[in-house]
């Protein structure tokens, strides 16, 4: 591995900004702390920044020379609602709170990058390191773009980068065009009429309601969508009922939808509308659902991917660089931000030890091996894009 030797001399230091993170997680919109720390250290590297893009958003600009390129560099810095399993001393501190999908990681190698450049300043332009809040289905992409993320600070090209469990540390994976899934969460609100829990015949039970309409939603992906086409439509919460022997009046059923194409999305929450009003209808029941659509697929740019592949080549070597990982399934909103400005988004191997673990588990911890190559990534692909002539 060629790792930039200043900035493998300051992995402790990203180590510690890392740990330091994920001992105090905070929910999306609520990265205060977070937000601070990065904005202090950003400042002490002599870096301009700018607080509160998009609520919590931190935007750091380093400028150097005369040349008039522009270039984004993307982190999240959000934890998950999940309680901590792990009992390492630098465990969450919050219950109910965790940095399991490696946020911490992702925002502790910006640093370390935005550290080196600013020190070594071996490039011409400006970048643009943008540290957002609110990843995890909050719309924290979405928020700095109508805070005037790309007309206040414009990039040519932008950024960013994911940990991959069950890859190896010191390895990428690079996908060019479509790379993961547009998402949508969906409530449906079923309204019946509620009764004791002894006298069924006096209610509409909205449980049995729930029942039918998640098995028959179930009827979407299989008999709707064209076989070719990729989709998932997953029920993960039902609520309904606070008593042992009351019949409620309401219950709600949520969950997500995934696709690669807008339109094949637009097909399910048709479909999803069909399901829930005609089926609770058919039992005596009323249903309404809330469709909302909080990632868009996200799909790299041809010539940005090979130009990050080669990057990446460079540090690993390319039998390193995987160029045929199959889709992902899961969605990120940093693809909001490829729809306005061309860029790659790239995966990090977070370690493939037997029983690695993976995002979202309460078992999950981002592999502090991984940083050095992280921050040895952005900071190569800066001094590549803006060589100074
Ligand atoms: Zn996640
Ligand atoms: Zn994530």
């Amino acid at each position: 591995m060629k790792i930039i030797p200043l900035i493998q001399e300051g992995h402790g230091q990203m180590k510690a900004w890392r740990q330091d993170i994920h001992a105090h997680p905070e929910l999306g919109f609520e990265e205060a702390r977070t937000a601070e720390l990065v904005a202090r250290q950003l400042e002490s590297f002599g870096i301009e920044v700018h607080r509160g893009v998009g609520k919590t958003g931190v935007v750091g600009v380093l400028k150097n020379g005369n040349s008039a390129r522009r270039i984004g560099l993307r982190a999240d810095m959000d934890a998950l609602p999940i309680d901590e399993a792990n009992t390492f001393a630098h465990r969450s501190q919050h219950a109910g709170r965790m940095h399991a999908c490696g946020h911490d990681g992702h925002t502790a190698m910006l640093l370390g990058a935005a550290q080196y450049l600013a020190r070594t300043r071996r490039f011409d332009g400006t970048v643009n390191f943008i540290f957002q809040p609110a990843e995890e289905g909050l719309g924290g992409a979405l928020a700095m773009i109508a805070d005037g993320l790309f007309e206040r600070f414009p990039c040519d090209s932008l950024f960013g980068m994911h940990n991959r469990p069950k890859l190896a540390v010191g390895r990428f994976s690079v996908h060019r065009g479509p790379m993961m899934a547009g998402g949508a969460f969906f409530d449906i609100d079923i309204t019946g009429v509620g009764a004791h829990g002894a006298r069924p015949e006096s209610s509409v039970d909205p449980l049995m309601v729930g029942v039918q309409i998640a098995s028959t939603l179930q009827t979407i992906v299989s008999r709707n969508i064209r076989p070719v086409d990729t989709a998932v439509l997953s029920v993960t919460q039902f609520h309904a009922g606070d008593a042992y022997n009351v019949i409620p009046q309401t219950a709600r059923l949520s969950g997500t939808v995934r696709a690669f194409s807008h339109d094949v999305m637009a097909l399910i929450e048709r479909n999803m509308q069909r399901v829930a009003s005609g089926v609770a209808e058919s039992m005596g029941a009323r249903a309404s659902v809330d469709f909302r659509k909080n990632f868009a697929p996200l799909v790299n740019d041809l010539a940005e991917s090979d130009f990050a592949a080669g990057i990446c080549a460079e540090l690993v070597g390319a039998e390193n660089v995987v160029r045929d990982m199959p889709l992902i399934m899961a969605s990120e909103d940093f693809s909001y931000m490829l729809e306005k400005v061309p860029g790659c988004f790239v995966n990090i191997g977070n370690g493939d030890v037997e029983g690695a673990c993976e995002v979202h588990n309460p078992a999950y911890d981002f592999n502090d091996a991984a940083l050095p190559l992280g921050a040895s990534f952005f900071a190569k692909v800066v001094e590549r894009k803006l060589a100074p002539a």
